[in-house]
């Protein structure tokens, strides 16, 4: 059984205590997000997902979405959940206020998002698109566009989609054959056809706005000759109501295989109408707003089934009872013991939870800049935080969709013969999972994007805001005899990151595809160092609470320290395998004709 009680306790520690999010309500703005409200969200957040999401969760994978006749139905009770969850304000706590949203910072989105996936990564996906194409608007949408569009996004009457895959091509977007045509009046014809589009048609929202990558008549060839339009599928009115029908319809959508309550599209655009966003030719620039925001959600979508996973595989593990445990001393009247006893059920679920509470507090710290680099009245520190992001987004995205997945494959494994049957809700983790690795740029081309555009980017000053902060850490802390054990591993891990950035960038300079041929093992390095950072500075603030109240917070503490202990003992070493492959560079990759495979 799929078994989820949000982590409230551990997403407390992250927030206050680790990352000392009080200074968010310090920053112009979010005055609002004191402890006391941060608390408040968290546990109305909680009773929201758990008890109305999560039952819907096996309902909408066994119903999935339904189409006719151009009509998308989503799964039953999907309709009543949304009007629920966008009444409750959910969808825009981090929106604009000025245009309906509640102005919070996007780290509570973020934790919203956690729990929502964890719940039901399949309803999730409509509101993450809605939150993504609201902020591309309000980045690049004229005045006129913000005042429409905006306030319905925030409501979630209407719902917002990107449009960016064609039949040939996903990953390769300067290959797009879809077209736009100047109308006069700063209208533009759309016709065209566009292919995966997450909830691109459905019957949760009264209109929906999807953003289309377009070409113009003059476009430049590639990339550089992208557009960006909005596309209502009904049209907008002067006076702000729904019109006719646009000329975008809705072709088909695919059967796959996950995430069931989430109808992936076709869409024909006939002739729709359309408004440029951003300047011509340079639409792919506005539309990296909402696709980055869009690949921080994908992380989160793999660590809230990481922990939806380790949660339910726990559950398990006490109690199915096979053998006896070999511990020594351990002698119970039983005649099996629960699997929990077995060193090898043990490693699995700690795997699990030490990357959870590690990847939890790294998307939570890159939220939090995220935040500071908005809301920051300093110029410098906006700019600084903001680099930090940019170059943590790749990594989140792809470092913790890969090891959400290997979590749900590691809770069928912990459930044996049972994890594999559909009614222990094991398999539908695994294969809901296995979209995030993929959609919004496929994790191959995340670290392309880290070691082709991050590293070297402003002279390598993004890398400065990770590496400076960790290296500071090291020092203060490798002389202190309790975080010793904790911290002198990822001292040694942290410099061999160093020492593989140092050569890749040397070696790719010369020659690209050496970069590239080493790009993802790059990346899970560097996410293995990045999560071993963040269960360092955990460690700190528990040691200090650690020796407290044994069956209190004083044990919750305690267990912190062992969990970071068994990270930088069975999961850490990981990245030096991960050093000696990037160091043999692309020649073992290279040596082969295309004719040869
Ligand atoms: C369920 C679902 C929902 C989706 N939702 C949306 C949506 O809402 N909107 C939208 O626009 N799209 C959506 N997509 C499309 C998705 O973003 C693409 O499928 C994805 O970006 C990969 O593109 P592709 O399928 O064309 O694969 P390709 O681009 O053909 O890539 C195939 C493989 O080759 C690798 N590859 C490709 N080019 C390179 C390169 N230059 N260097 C190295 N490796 C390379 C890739 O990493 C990948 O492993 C969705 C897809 C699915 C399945």
């Amino acid at each position: 059984m799929q078994i989820y009680k949000a982590p409230l306790r551990d997403m407390r520690f992250v927030i206050h205590e680790t990352l000392d999010a009080e200074q968010l309500s310090k920053l112009p703005g979010y005055e609002e997000a004191t402890p006391d409200t941060i608390d408040a969200i968290l546990e109305e957040g909680a009773k929201f997902c758990e008890d109305k999401l999560l039952p819907l969760n096996r309902v909408g994978d066994e119903a999935g979405c339904t189409y006719e006749n151009g009509v998308v139905r989503t799964p039953p009770g999907f309709k009543q959940a949304y009007d629920e969850f966008v009444g409750a304000g959910w969808l825009s706590i981090s929106s604009d206020p000025k245009y309906g949203g509640q102005g919070l910072p996007a780290l509570m989105n973020f934790v919203i998002e956690e729990m929502v996936c964890s719940t039901n990564l399949a309803f999730g996906v409509c509101p993450l698109l809605s939150g993504g194409a609201a902020a591309l608007i309000a980045r690049h949408g004229s005045e006129a566009i913000k005042d429409t569009y905006l306030p319905h996004l925030a409501d979630g009457s209407w719902s917002g989609t990107m449009c960016l895959t064609e039949s040939h091509c996903g990953t390769d977007l300067g290959l797009i054959h879809t077209k736009a045509a100047p109308a006069g009046d700063g209208v533009y014809r759309i016709s065209g056809s566009k292919m995966f589009i997450s909830a691109g048609e459905h019957d949760l929202a009264e209109n929906i706005i999807h953003l289309v990558l377009a070409k113009l008549p003059d476009a430049p060839e590639g990339v550089r000759g992208i557009s960006l339009f909005l596309v209502p599928k009904i049209n907008v009115k002067a006076d702000g109501e729904l019109g006719p029908r646009n000329g975008v319809s809705c072709g088909s959508i695919e059967k796959k295989m996950g995430i069931h309550g989430s109808a992936t599209c076709v869409l024909n655009f006939d002739e729709a109408e359309g408004y440029l966003i951003g300047e011509a030719h340079k639409g792919l620039r506005c539309m990296f707003t909402m696709m980055n925001g869009a690949r921080l959600g994908v992380g989160m979508q793999g660590l809230a089934l990481g922990e939806t996973a380790y949660q339910s595989a726990t559950a398990y593990a006490k109690e199915r009872r096979s053998g006896k445990s070999l511990a020594k001393g351990a002698k119970s009247a039983d005649k099996a013991d629960p699997i929990i006893v077995h060193p090898d059920v043990r490693n699995m679920l700690l795997t699990q939870r030490a990357h959870n509470e590690g990847a939890r507090a790294l998307a939570y710290w890159t939220a939090l800049n995220l935040d500071i680099s908005t809301h920051h009245p300093d110029a410098e520190t906006r700019r600084d935080a903001d680099e930090l992001v940019q170059l943590m987004t790749p990594i989140i995205k792809a470092f913790l969709t890969d090891r959400g997945f290997e979590a749900t494959n590691l809770a069928v494994q912990v459930h044996g013969g049972h994890g594999y049957i559909a009614e222990h809700g094991m398999e539908q983790l695994v294969r809901d999972a296995r979209i995030a690795q993929l959609y919004e740029g496929a994790n191959g081309i995340q670290a392309l994007d880290l070691v082709g555009r991050k590293l070297g980017q402003n002279t390598g000053r993004l890398l400065r805001h990770f590496f400076h902060p960790a290296t500071e850490f090291v020092a203060a802390h490798q002389d202190d005899e309790t975080l010793k054990e904790i911290v002198l591993p990822l001292a040694k891990a942290l410099g061999k990151l160093q020492q593989a950035t140092l050569v890749i960038a040397q070696k790719g300079l010369g020659d690209p595809e050496e970069a590239a041929a080493v790009a993802t093992d790059y990346l899970k390095m560097f996410g293995l160092v990045a999560v071993g950072y963040m269960w360092a500075m955990m460690a700190e603030k528990a040691a200090a609470k650690a020796n407290g109240d044994a069956d209190g917070d004083g044990r919750y503490y305690a267990n912190k320290l062992k969990t970071a202990r068994f990270y930088m003992y069975k999961l850490l070493p990981e990245s030096a395998a991960l050093f000696l492959r990037i160091m043999t560079g692309k020649a073992a990759i290279a040596q082969y004709d295309d004719e040869d495979f």
